[in-house]
């Protein structure tokens, strides 16, 4: 707590979302009411802002349409109609299903289905695990994000934070890859704009340009999927222009002589023709590039989401070694520096429960594993949705939505709000807001750990996460001590507190300060120093991963994988599986690609049903270039049907040159109720996997689009 009266308060909060920022807040309460939001102004690298959507965060909290008691489904599914229950009677009947499905279909019966609607320590993505896993519940792979981009980047690199976000103003050359940062990253853009008064150059990298782009100094529309071929390209002309710290990379690298002969294969001229940006291009950001140092690359998570989203990253992963920019403060390369978060995985999913051999489903392919698709057996007859929306986030959404209304299927649902999903629920369980609970944060985006006070007694019977799987394990019988610990004592089990870059932090120090920093190196590669096998950069990879490989924590804890494809161990460049390019034949019935983009107001589905929100966001459009919506006679503001064999969803259209020709841009999050004819994006997309890390392949995918009214 930051200072109290008799009456007032302020105590210390952090951001749950999904979001890199990871914001440190401050909650004011006024005689057990929380009254204001606003941003820690002491934190260095959020200070003192919080973005629009969190702002005004009571909002959320208090809007008459939260969830604030457990309900029973009284109509048919997806009606949305239940009636108030108790919370034994809603825990009785989960206990009396799930052992009744146990004992005619055994556990893997059973799925969880979460992500990061929390991103809390306690009550986020691993909240579930232990009871899951206790359970012998099917194992629910989580690889939204970021598990395609971290296996490339471990590949190349280990487990490092690379560069500092906090060193960013120190830079000379910034690119930003597929990063909208003043939209998803928003809290980065302050050392982004001091190191331009530095005279640094900002490149954005991206198909579309988005709020970023028409920010920078130079936006480069590579074509969906390709990003790889460029960063190939820029290699050969890097290479070939002897623009490489040779020293850099004889002492800290390996693997060197056959990068070379690799990217040899990708001559300037044929990237033009693969990317759709012209060979002076190439040229000049490759000499740029490695002629001005600090450089410094900083990824998004759109990268991943093709066929080849991994060997696209791991080309651009190698871009700062060949040319040393890791060297210099300020210089390097920013993935999610959470690698050296110290969190114990044996605590947060209790992975020794989980019998060898265990059923994997992977989320994003929800909707085949509902519908009888997958030819799972058994068949998952209870699906428990904590912490995630699946029918607007996951793909193939009318089959979700089939899934969901199957009357066979016993669906629990823990939330703030009645979404899509929750429509389809038997139950639906009230979950506390982040004002009402305790949590420990750490970051994708920084290198802090933040601590999260509950601010206010929960609203109305609404619990955390942490409580309702302590009561569901009481109720299955399950006696083992981790079921035993209160929110207080899992704070000191989350993290290990004795690892060096825990150092001098410990819980009296976050209570003085709400935030603290870990102690990590500003300049960690100045000498090579990779937390890799061979402790150097590894162009050639020597880590054992196939196509099937996942980071545990994306599944569960779970460390066995069936044997996949090989990966090439030297960064390649994969086409898209859907696009003009690599299949004209489909691409004669679905010319265009589609791409999805995060509105500005809403953070994945989150704040999509607040007026608001909404109100700012305005109506979903689909942005199309003037040249392909002539084509098809769409002017601005005409609703649209955007479709392909998977399915269709109508939005307005936005004709506008901020997307290139055969590129259209739908939003992902608005509700599906609360959409033009009922259906959003994931309508379309396929639930296909990248190259790596079993990563959602949202961004691969062809769709025509035509005008309806
Ligand atoms: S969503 Fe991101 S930027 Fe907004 S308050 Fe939360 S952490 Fe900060």
């Amino acid at each position: 707590m930051v200072s109290s009266t008799s009456e007032k308060s302020v105590v210390y909060g952090a951001c749950p979302h999904d979001c890199p920022d990871t914001c440190s807040m401050l909650i004011t309460v006024d005689n057990g009411r929380a009254i204001k939001v606003e941003g820690h102004p002491d934190h260095p690298f959020t200070r003192g802002t919080l973005c629009g959507k969190v702002s005004d965060y009571l909002d959320r909290v208090y809007s008459p349409d939260r969830i604030l008691y457990p309900m029973r489904r009284v109509g048919p599914k997806g009606s949305g109609q239940f009636e108030r229950i108790s919370w034994d009677a809603a825990l009785d009947e989960i206990a009396v299903r799930f052992k009744q499905i146990v004992n005619d279909y055994g556990s893997e019966a059973i799925m969880p289905s979460s992500y990061l609607g929390h991103e809390g320590l306690l009550n986020g993505l691993t909240v579930g695990d232990a009871f899951f896993n206790r359970l012998g519940a099917t194992i629910a792979e989580r690889t939204f994000c970021i598990s395609c981009t971290s296996t490339a980047y471990l590949m190349t690199y280990g487990p490092t934070h690379g560069t500092d976000p906090d060193t960013f103003s120190h830079s000379k050359y910034i690119i930003l890859w597929g990063c909208n940062a003043l939209s998803t990253n928003v809290h980065l853009w302050p050392f982004i704009k001091e190191a331009r008064k530095n005279g640094a150059k900002l490149v954005v990298i991206d198909p579309v340009r988005t709020r970023t782009a028409q920010q920078a100094d130079w936006h480069i529309p590579v074509r969906p999927g390709t990003d790889g071929a460029l960063a190939l390209g820029m290699m050969n002309v890097i290479i070939n222009e002897n623009l490489i710290d040779a020293d850099y990379v004889e002492k800290y690298t390996v693997g060197y002589e056959e990068l070379k002969e690799r990217v040899n294969q990708y001559p300037p001229e044929q990237v033009a023709e693969i990317t759709g940006i012209p060979v002076e291009d190439i040229v000049t950001l490759a000499r740029e590039y490695a002629s001005t140092q600090p450089s410094v690359i900083r990824i998004g998570v759109a990268l991943e989401k093709q066929a080849g989203g991994g060997q696209g990253v791991r080309a651009i992963s190698c871009l700062p070694a060949l040319v040393g920019a890791w060297r210099h403060l300020g210089g390097g390369m920013l993935q999610a520096p959470m690698w050296p978060f110290p969190i114990r995985g044996e605590v947060v999913h209790r992975p020794h429960f989980i019998k060898p051999g265990t059923r994997v489903v992977n989320q994003w392919q929800l909707g085949r594993a509902l519908t009888g698709e997958l030819e799972l057996n058994p068949p998952i007859k209870a699906l428990f949705v904590y912490n995630c929306n699946p029918v607007t986030q996951s793909a193939e959404q009318d089959k979700i939505v089939a899934g969901l209304a199957r009357e066979d299927l016993f669906v629990v649902v823990s939330e703030h709000f009645m979404t899509d999903t929750a429509d389809y629920a038997d139950l639906v369980l009230p979950s506390t807001t982040q004002v009402e609970n305790l949590d420990l944060m750490f970051s994708w985006g920084h290198t802090y750990v933040t601590l999260n006070l509950p601010a206010i007694a929960p609203l109305g019977e609404a619990i955390p996460n942490t409580e309702l799987f302590r009561r569901l394990a009481a109720r299955m019988g399950f006696e083992d001590e981790c079921f035993q610990l209160n929110d207080e004592e899992l704070t000191m089990e989350v993290l290990d507190w004795s690892t060096p870059v825990m150092q001098g932090l410990d819980m009296a120090l976050l209570k003085q300060q709400g935030y603290a920093k870990l102690k990590i190196e500003a300049v960690p590669h100045a000498e090579g120093n990779f937390p890799t096998p061979s402790g150097k950069c590894e162009f050639l990879s020597s880590m054992k991963v196939d196509s099937n490989y996942v980071v545990p924590v994306f599944r569960q804890g779970y460390e066995e994988y069936p044997l996949g494809e090989p990966i090439d161990p030297l960064p390649n460049y994969t086409p898209q599986r859907e696009s003009v390019q690599s299949n004209p034949e489909l691409a004669k019935r679905y010319p265009l690609s589609l791409l999805s983009a995060k509105p500005h107001q809403f953070i994945n589905s989150c704040f999509a049903n607040l007026p608001k929100h909404l109100k700012l966001q305005g109506e979903p459009r689909v942005i199309i270039n003037p040249e392909d919506a002539a084509k098809r006679g769409i002017v601005e503001g005409q609703v649209v049907e955007v479709f392909n064999d998977r399915g269709a969803f109508q939005v307005s259209a936005k004709v506008s040159d901020n997307t290139r020709p055969g590129i259209v841009v739908a939003p992902l999050g608005y509700w599906r109720k609360l959409s033009h004819a009922g259906n959003t994006i994931n309508a379309a997309t396929a639930a296909t996997f990248a190259d790596m890390g079993h990563a959602a392949a949202v961004g691969d995918a062809l769709v025509e689009v035509v005008a309806i009214g």
